[in-house]
């Protein structure tokens, strides 16, 4: 069995930490306009979010711009993470970790639209070791250009059958998620999905984007343990 978790409002919450040091980067290197106001982000892929975020600012969206996006934004979110009480794990989630973690059987993993540097010091600002986590995909991952959320849960597959030398039926995994981005992707690939109502969008919305349970946060840990397992 294999758990999936998505980092951004479902496992922390950083108090838009990472929006903040990409306005800082972007502001710094393109000018005092530069604006995060106009761009989507719950749910998506790094790499999608620096290209639109250079061409809603009206800048080229070259290789080099990109590339000098996210390294402002790598310089910057340290900063911002350390300001005092922007970090959080949010409820449940260091139970669940744990419990998991101890059961026989089962893996966990993370899958995310955060790049791995700047997804690793979010999770370490809040307390949570990536190293926990043997199955990882990040966001720049998916091998296809436009990348897409998509394609993240077949690596994760991939990664386990390295991981553990054994092959996993998409069934058996499930990705724990907070907007419909999660849950599409799950769906797409024949997982199951857990969407967790701590971002943007209630139990019902997700339950509506085809959830196959959504619950207001992590917190009732025996109860989302049981149906995890597929006890309940
Ligand atoms: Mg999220």
């Amino acid at each position: 069995m294999l758990i999936l978790f998505d980092i951004d409002a479902t496992l922390i919450n950083t108090s838009r930490s990472g929006i903040l040091a990409l306005a800082d980067a972007g502001r710094e290197l393109f000018g005092p306009a530069f604006t995060v106001d106009r761009t989507e982000f719950a749910g998506r892929l790094d790499p999608l979010i620096i290209a639109d975020l250079l061409r809603e600012n009206g800048v080229p969206d070259t290789a080099d711009n990109r590339a000098r996006l996210r390294d402002g934004y790598r310089r910057h979110i340290g900063g911002r993470l350390q300001a005092p009480g922007t970090c959080r794990t949010l409820p449940g989630v260091v139970e669940l970790i744990a419990a998991l973690r101890a059961t026989p059987g089962t893996t966990i993993g993370l899958l995310t639209g955060n790049f791995e540097d700047t997804g690793c010091l979010k999770l370490r600002a809040c307390g949570i070791d990536p190293d926990h986590f043997p199955v990882c995909v990040w966001g720049d991952h998916s091998p296809h250009d436009p990348p897409s959320r998509d394609h993240l849960p077949p690596l994760a597959l991939s990664k386990y059958h390295r991981c553990t030398g054994r092959q996993l039926a998409p069934a058996s995994a499930t990705i724990i998620g907070d907007t419909p981005h999660d849950v599409r992707c799950a769906l797409a690939t024949g997982m199951r999905c857990l969407g967790v109502a701590t971002g943007h969008f209630s139990a019902q919305q997700l339950r509506n984007a085809g959830a196959h349970r959504a619950v207001d946060n992590l917190s009732q840990t025996e109860d989302v343990l049981s149906w995890l397992l597929g006890r309940g």
